[in-house]
């Protein structure tokens, strides 16, 4: 057997990594992390196509309201090194470009199309006091009434979700926008955020691993973790962080658990970069329609004027992109809290611990996967050095 380690921690992205940082500064040297990927940062890796940075996960902007995590990610690249923006999205719809979100542009759309849509609006169940459904699919039309539902926000999820759209609950819906009718850009997550000037959204996580440097095992895919905690036969860890897709890491796991795995269901994406330019001021445009293949663009010179094209990201795996993942959104399907806590409990007995948005399997942000990082080193070093 190889090396033994306080903690051994799957996964060198965000959330991985603010876990090490923090439990470095708080003086634990103890620990390893093994990285399937030759890069650390997860999803949130950049690369460069034609010639100037692209967010290889999709497009990846930092939430301006969590000062924590801005406070953390600043500590590596500098605050004067990012741009501060109010987002501005639009959606392509019916041929032409209309604000986001949808239901608070509705005067933007040709006299009958809007007359329509203001009606699935006036008619909403939410409108009128009827409760809250507990699927995703009734809950858009409860919320914006059946035309606009089907036309804008479940065709959209459609080519998102595929054929897991009529398993999703309502739980995450935190993600959303809420409804609202006037033109205001105040809405959820992401109304204002950072974006590097002069780097990808990665860089940040590059630099946050160069710190790590002689604690990361890059080119190592976690496959198989004995009853002993031996993780692929060479190292042993007191405590196991697992930020992975528990389907990457199970092989050795009891049958009953590999099933319950198995339940958890999730999609990818295929991004791709395309160097002509879109004629509008927005950073990201919705689509919508079904013919298009792609369901969202993000126009980097928005960003930064120096930096021409865009980039599109898919669902559908298309084998020419550049890029695919297969593990991209967890997805909130109903029921799968039992299976979860099932998992977790076992998990836990295991001395292995979940974290981030794969080992949680909660949709979350960057943001968000730093601070839980965070916050679990700080309860696992509470009171001294060792393992909580
Ligand atoms: C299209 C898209 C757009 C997004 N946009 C934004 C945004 O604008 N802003 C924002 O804040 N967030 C955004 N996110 C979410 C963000 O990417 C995640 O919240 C964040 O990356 C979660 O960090 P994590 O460390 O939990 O997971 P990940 O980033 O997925 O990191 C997991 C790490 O584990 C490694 N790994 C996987 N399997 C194994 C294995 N078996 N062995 C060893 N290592 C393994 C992976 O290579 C990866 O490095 C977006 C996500 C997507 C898909």
């Amino acid at each position: 057997m190889g090396s033994t380690h306080r903690y051994i921690i799957i996964g060198a992205g965000p959330a991985g990594l603010a876990f090490a940082v923090n439990l470095l500064r708080k003086g634990e040297k103890s620990f390893i992390i093994l990285e399937r990927e030759s890069q650390a940062g997860g999803l949130c890796r950049s690369a460069v196509a034609g010639g100037y940075p692209m967010d290889i996960g999709g497009g990846h902007l930092l939430e301006a309201n969590n000062t924590r995590a801005c406070k953390f990610i600043f500590s590596f690249l500098p605050e004067n090194q990012w741009k501060f923006y109010i987002r501005q999205n639009g959606i392509f719809f019916r041929g032409q470009l209309i604000g986001f979100p949808f239901e608070a542009h509705l005067h933007q759309l040709p006299e009958k199309m809007r007359d329509e849509y203001m009606d699935s609006w006036q008619k909403a169940g939410a409108k009128h006091g009827e409760p809250c459904p507990e699927s995703f699919v009734q809950w858009v039309k409860w919320q914006l009434g059946e035309r606009i539902a089907q036309d804008y926000l479940l065709a959209y999820n459609q080519k998102l979700w595929g054929k897991l759209l009529p398993e999703l609950g309502v739980d995450w819906l935190h993600k959303l926008p809420p409804k609202r009718t006037d033109k205001a850009q105040n809405f959820a997550a992401h109304n204002t955020f950072y974006y590097p000037t002069q780097h990808g959204f990665g860089e940040a996580f590059l630099r946050m691993a160069k710190i790590l440097e002689g604690h990361i095992v890059y080119d190592c895919a976690v496959e198989k973790i004995s009853g002993d905690n031996v993780v692929n036969g060479h190292y042993k860890g007191a405590k196991i962080i697992n930020t992975a897709p528990w389907h990457t890491i199970c092989a050795d796991f009891p049958e009953d658990i590999q099933k319950l795995i198995g339940e958890l269901k999730y999609t990818g994406v295929s991004v791709e970069y395309h160097h002509q330019r879109i004629d509008t001021d927005t950073q990201a445009i919705y689509y919508p329609e079904e013919d298009i293949p792609y369901h969202r663009a993000v126009l980097r010179y928005n960003y930064n004027r120096h930096w021409p094209g865009y980039w599109t990201e898919s669902a559908v795996s298309k084998s020419q992109a550049a890029y695919h993942h297969r593990f991209a959104y967890p997805a909130q399907t109903m029921g799968r809290q039992e299976v979860l806590d099932r998992l977790f409990a076992w998990a836990r007995g295991r001395s292995i611990e979940p974290l981030g948005r794969w080992g949680q399997w909660a949709y979350i942000n960057t943001d968000q996967a730093i601070c839980r990082g965070l916050e679990l080193a700080e309860n696992f070093t509470k009171g001294g050095l060792g393992v909580g």
